[in-house]
């Protein structure tokens, strides 16, 4: 019998029953070694008991009352954002595209409300992701996923990724804000040069325009820091964060300066689910693991080593891997074959890694890695390009014959 969900993905023939931290056992009870993280989603690992606990302790007390009501578990969890970060104000969402699409909607409404509103332009970046709604794939830019859905939402204009003369040459008399992935997720792990992002930040304070900055795949110490941007140097006046926000619950935010943030008042914006009692429960939990003592060191640490192993991996195997590239624990293999047949040999050695543009498999831990687990990460990932090698040296010999 055919699937009732719509198939808008291509999903591998492969489904699991429980995690426990990096691992994942499928329904048929085979074991995974997990280096997506559902998407850099399950930062603390599967079934994280201190998680597992938060969320069962407000389940039993209280889902759900909409924001017509004060929220503390919320309230909390945006102050202790606000305490970390530059930010003074925060709004929660459901997801990734969410938070993007209110921090877009933020930035216009700043601009009008400072009397300008034909700075209703967006720079944004070739390759970028920024989510699937009509105003992110607008953003993104790609054109696969803007294909048959109408008009493209207006006032977004695409420069190529660190290219510094093309970003000054985009500032107008309509622009008003820039939007920038610091490090491009789903494009392939592409950094933004840190001249590039100081660049922006010059441009914006000289111009009147704010810096988006979409840390959704790079936030709550994916990089090794909390944020990107900390890692940057370069402070943005709004940032939509998600993934690993809720650790697997879905929760997004953006965040803003109390300047940027001016023009959202009573009524310019809502949600019915955001910031829900659940969620933020969730979400306080997540926060104070990854602000607990050591946890961004070890991230540090461990990303170090497993860029370093896989260095050494691209040495041994320098006809599959072309290039190691990446921060912290959000690194990715570019490849010379299709990164397709990567992600599928890599899942028959029982590891599990992400696809991303630009032909690059993305590394994305949990953030709670071992040492042991990145060993063992790095063998099924020299079995895999074993195979592979193994699947071209065939394809060789047949091309001989
Ligand atoms: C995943 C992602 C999004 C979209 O998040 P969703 O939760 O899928 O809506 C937006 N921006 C970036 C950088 C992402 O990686």
């Amino acid at each position: 019998m055919g699937s009732s969900l719509l198939p808008t993905y291509a999903r591998a023939d492969l489904a699991f029953e429980r995690g426990e931290g990096a691992w994942l056992i499928s329904t048929k009870g085979e074991r995974f070694l997990d280096f997506g993280a559902g998407i850099a989603v399950a930062s603390l690992g599967h079934a994280n008991p201190a998680l597992v606990e938060a969320l069962t302790r407000q389940a039993q007390k209280l889902w759900h009352t909409s924001n017509l009501f004060e929220i503390p578990e919320a309230e909390r969890l945006a102050k202790r954002l606000t305490e970390v970060t530059f930010a003074d104000l925060v709004f929660f969402t459901n997801s990734g595209a969410e938070a993007v699409e209110g921090a877009l909607k933020t930035a216009r409404k700043f601009q009008s409300a400072s009397g300008h509103p034909e700075k209703f332009e967006i720079i944004t970046c070739e390759g970028a992701f920024h989510g699937r709604t009509l105003a992110t794939i607008a953003a993104g830019g790609n054109p696969k996923y803007l294909e048959g859905f109408g008009p493209k939402l207006e006032g977004f204009v695409q420069i190529p990724l660190n290219d510094i003369e093309a970003l000054k040459a985009a500032v107008g008399p309509h622009t008003g804000a820039i939007l920038v992935e610091p490090i491009q997720g789903e494009g392939g792990i592409r950094m933004a040069t840190r001249e590039f992002l100081e660049t922006m930040r010059q441009l914006c304070d000289e111009h009147g325009l704010l810096l988006i900055f979409d840390e959704v795949q790079t936030g709550v110490g994916r990089v090794g820091t909390l944020f990107s941007y900390e890692h940057y140097g370069v402070v943005p006046d709004i940032m939509a964060i998600a993934k690993g926000l809720g650790g697997g619950f879905p929760l997004g935010a953006f965040l803003t300066t109390r300047d940027a943030g001016k023009g959202m008042q009573v009524g310019t914006h809502g949600t019915t689910y955001g910031g829900n009692p659940l969620a933020t429960t969730v979400g306080m939990a997540v926060l104070d693991i990854v602000l607990g003592p050591g946890f961004l060191d070890h991230v540090k640490a461990m990303g170090l080593l497993l860029k370093q192993r896989l260095a050494e991996l691209q040495d041994a195997h320098p006809d599959v891997i072309a290039d190691v590239r990446g921060l912290g624990l959000m690194l990715g293999l570019a490849l010379h074959g299709p990164v397709a047949n990567f992600v599928a040999a890599a899942r028959q050695e029982k590891i599990l890694v992400i696809p991303a543009a630009d032909n690059v498999a993305r590394l994305l831990p949990p953030l709670i890695i071992t040492e042991d687990e990145i060993a063992e990460a790095i063998r099924r990932l020299d079995a895999t390009c074993l195979r592979l090698e193994a699947e071209m040296g065939l394809a060789q010999k047949r091309a001989a014959l």
